[in-house]
């Protein structure tokens, strides 16, 4: 079933596929796993795009929200029918979009009070309510309220001031710009604001939200403090690469091959690896090195950088397969050590991370399919 296809014409490939029985295993464990330490979990889509059928499993796994940081995303899914579900923003919202905030989304991180302000006017001019959640910044340097009283000053004010605004909790982002590992001192120090915040306010907030993928570990080896009852997970249902791959955790349980690129083979031949002339300047303007491997079997696939970004960012899933490099809309891979007859025509397959599926599904020349 085609649920988005961005081709403006009859193309095929590139293709991504996205097998939903996976994603629902991966999106289930999470859920359940996190329950048992009572985490609830946002579902994020934003790194595939917001593709909505990813969003309904991962609803029907059991995820309690979906987030995505394009209020587009969020736009286009309420639109699509999806209008019980409970949408978060999770980019804190340019003020030029507050009166789509308060009509789509029900809750959103934040961190400028002018911006929260704008929310609670556009609420009223709807008859709408939005929930907040208040970011503080642990350090990672991104967003949220560096100084811990000035976060306790604005959730007063939300609590006391703006009466379409419902102040559902507090939330930090680690692991992002500054590269901070979230670790239980961290969420700790999330911990103890909520407590401080609950102190001012009489009452306790509903969600601590201890972040992202890169917080789940704490979860898996039950180290996160019981106060934190809220993740917003992404990258570790859709592709579940970062904490196996980078973190070295066991995740065997989890499939990694939810998401497939499939691309053509447009030319097969036996070519030399060190290029022939006076070597310049590549398409980008940068002067790659290329080692002299004598000559090699090689296919150039029809992708490029327009599509995948970073060509070591896609994985051949044949063995003996290996990328060797790329232009716009040319893709070469070594196919020498491959046992398989690679040949024209033929469709080869990749595995993703984070940045290839997340510019594949936002090409409009990539076909987008769930198996
Ligand atoms: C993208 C994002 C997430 C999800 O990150 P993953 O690494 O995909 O789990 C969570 N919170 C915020 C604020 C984000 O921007």
């Amino acid at each position: 079933m085609t649920i988005q296809t961005n081709c403006i014409n009859k193309t095929q490939y590139p293709m991504v596929t996205v097998n939903l029985k996976k994603l629902y295993h991966n999106a289930k464990i999470t859920v359940d796993n996190c329950k048992k330490s009572s985490i609830k979990i946002a579902g994020i889509i934003k790194g595939c795009n917001g593709i909505a059928e990813v969003g309904r499993t991962m609803l029907d796994a059991g995820c309690i929200q979906l987030g995505t940081s394009r209020i587009d995303q969020i736009i286009d899914l309420k639109n699509s029918g999806m209008t019980d579900t409970e949408f978060l923003l999770v980019r804190i919202p340019m003020i030029s979009e507050a009166e789509e905030v308060a009509m789509y989304a029900d809750l959103s991180l934040e961190s400028e009070i002018s911006v929260i302000k704008a929310i609670n006017k556009a609420c009223s001019k709807f008859k709408k309510r939005h929930g907040v959640i208040l970011m503080a910044d642990l350090g990672d340097l991104r967003e949220g309220f560096w100084n811990k009283h000035e976060l306790t000053k604005a959730a007063i004010y939300i609590e006391n001031e703006l009466e379409n605004i419902d102040l559902k909790g507090v939330g930090t982002n680690l692991g992002c710009y500054g590269s901070i590992k979230p670790n239980t001192k961290k969420m700790e120090e999330l911990s103890d604001i909520a407590q401080i915040v609950e102190s001012k306010i009489g009452r306790k907030l509903e969600i601590i939200s201890g972040g992202a993928t890169s917080s789940y570990p704490l979860v898996l080896n039950g180290t996160m403090p019981c106060r934190i009852n809220h993740l917003r997970i992404g990258e570790g249902i859709l592709l579940s690469y970062d904490l196996k791959e980078i973190w070295g955790l066991d995740m065997n349980s989890m499939y990694q091959d939810v998401f497939t690129l499939k691309a053509e083979v447009i030319e097969v031949k036996e070519k030399p690896t060190h290029p022939v002339g006076e070597i310049f300047i590549d398409c980008f303007g940068r002067k790659p090195q290329y080692e002299d491997l004598g000559v090699r079997k090689r296919a150039l696939v029809a992708m490029g950088k327009l599509d995948f970004a970073l060509d070591d960012k896609i994985f051949p899933r044949t063995c003996g397969v290996r990328v060797i490099g790329s232009s716009s809309d040319h893709c070469i891979v070594d196919i020498e050590d491959c046992s398989e007859n690679i040949a024209v025509g033929d469709i080869l397959e990749f595995d993703l991370s984070y940045p290839s599926l997340m510019y594949l599904t936002g090409n409009r020349y990539v076909n987008i399919r769930t198996i």
